[in-house]
């Protein structure tokens, strides 16, 4: 299995932590004072396919992924309105409030894009003593120091900071976006924990009075308390890179003097209709307005595996046309195969198989191993393509066991339904030769009887 890693900035060979067929995978998880949008949605995707194509490769994985229920600050850096907070006030409900359902939410869109839940989903209000200890040691060790509003790492102390972005330190201000803090001993310097005004919703006990902790430390001290001190894969988005995970890593090397993961992987962003995806423009969407405009989250889904993981993707409704109409087609002959009373050799099908599985150890080249299967679908439908397909849909999760239901219903002409009333009473009389001569009938005019419980339906073929 190859991956790309952005603290090498090369394509590796992936060889895990302790050597077995195993994988430990942390990604960091959603800011739930807020709908996801389709943007954050594609980084699950991501994060998902990478779960699925380890599985299939035959590694063992545990995924944790944290719950941002605390808020981290507005920006970046460390001034500004705690997310939460802001929502828990615009809203008139308590953060708890605003929290829980948002994640109930976005656990929701997890299962209608086929995103399997990772094995741990810790949340940070939970995980406040283990923060606590994480920012006690820094300070213990000399790496962070108290100021009037929290307590701040000193990324001087760091070991060569910015190794996963390639920024320089002396370029690391925190000028433009942030207001400088007069106090801190660098710029850059970036706040552990913060020191809570009264009016603060969310805050606990420390050493340094009422506060609450920064978003960086979540994601280390829960990291390392469910995955260890040095693990195999941490993810996120491109946008976490020069700050975010920057950051996570001089804390937690500054502890235990390690990088916490050896690789570190990105999802590139969705666009849309090529340019930044943002509330303020009105350009962000979510799943279930998607499925309100006539997109199923499986649309989506095959709308996101077209483009590979580190490319940029744009997303426009004449994309999300095409997408339709393509998963729409992928389904028809998936039945089409599931229905197939033609042979393929076995040198046949393991050859595609070897293709596909070439395609997603190569860095997640889903776009390549959607390829395959199309090729594969040209075949005179077969049951053993069939098969062969709903395996490979344990890395697309496309649903293509249930290609029935995602095939539009038409209405088929008289002559049509009277042919499939026949071939009814043939199924009914075990008269199977009847029943395909007919079926062969019904799909030479265009039309394909699906067999379902309470008997059949058609559906057209194009
Ligand atoms: P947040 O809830 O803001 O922390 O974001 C959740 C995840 O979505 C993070 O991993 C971000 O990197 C990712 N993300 C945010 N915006 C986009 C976007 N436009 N495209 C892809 N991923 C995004
Ligand atoms: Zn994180």
């Amino acid at each position: 299995m190859k991956i790309y890693n952005t603290l090498t900035r090369k394509k590796e060979e992936y060889v895990s932590v302790d050597g077995k067929p195993a994988v430990r995978i942390y990604s960091c998880g959603p800011t739930v004072y807020n709908f996801a949008h389709i943007g954050n949605m594609r980084t699950y995707v991501f994060m998902d396919l990478l779960r699925r194509s380890f599985k299939y490769a035959g590694y063992k994985v545990k995924g944790v992924m944290n719950i941002t229920d605390v808020g981290h600050l507005l920006s970046d850096g460390d001034d500004g309105e705690d997310k939460m907070q802001k929502a828990a006030k615009e809203q008139q409900k308590s953060p708890y409030e605003i929290a829980e359902f948002y994640t109930g939410v976005f656990f929701e869109d997890l299962k209608k894009l086929n995103i399997e839940r990772p094995e741990l989903t810790p949340k940070a209000t939970e995980h406040i003593q283990i923060m606590l200890d994480f920012v006690k040691e820094l300070v213990a060790k000399g790496y962070a120091y108290e100021t009037s509003d929290g307590i701040y790492f000193d990324i001087t102390k760091a070991a060569d900071y910015g190794k996963l972005s390639g920024a320089k330190l002396e370029d690391q201000q925190a000028g433009a976006r942030v207001e400088v803090n007069g106090e801190k001993r660098h710029p850059a310097d970036f706040a552990v924990w913060k020191k809570a005004p009264k009016e603060h919703i969310m805050q606990w006990e420390s050493p340094w009075g009422m506060g609450y902790p920064g978003w960086h430390i979540e994601c280390s001290a829960m990291s390392k308390k469910y995955l260890g001190e040095y693990f195999d894969i941490h993810t996120g988005g491109v946008d976490h890179i020069p700050i975010h995970h920057e950051n996570e890593i001089a804390q937690s090397e500054a502890l235990s003097g390690k990088i916490p993961a050896k690789y570190w992987m990105h999802g590139e962003f969705m666009q849309v209709n090529g340019g930044k995806m943002s509330k303020s423009l009105g350009n962000t969407y979510t799943i279930s307005q998607l499925e309100q405009m006539g997109y199923s989250a499986m649309v989506f889904r095959y709308f996101c595996l077209n483009a590979h993981y580190r490319k940029k993707l744009n997303f426009t409704f004449e994309g999300m046309d095409g997408a339709k109409v393509s998963y729409e087609r992928l389904c028809k002959l998936i039945v089409a195969h599931k229905n197939g009373t033609n042979a393929i050799s076995s040198e046949e099908i393991e050859n595609y198989k070897k293709q596909f599985k070439d395609c997603i150890e190569d860095d997640l080249n889903i776009p390549a191993a959607l390829g395959v299967l199309w090729t594969m679908l040209k075949c005179a439908p077969s049951k053993d393509v069939y098969k062969t397909a709903i395996e490979f849909d344990k890395v697309f999760a496309l649903s293509l066991d249930k290609a029935e239901d995602n095939i539009p219903k038409v209405q088929a002409p008289q002559e049509v339904i009277d042919l499939a009333e026949k071939m009814q009473a043939a199924r009914l009389v075990k008269d199977y030769a009847t029943a395909d001569a007919l079926r062969a009938q019904i799909d030479g005019m265009g039309f394909m009887v699906l067999n379902t419980k309470d008997g059949y339906q058609l559906k057209s073929k194009n």
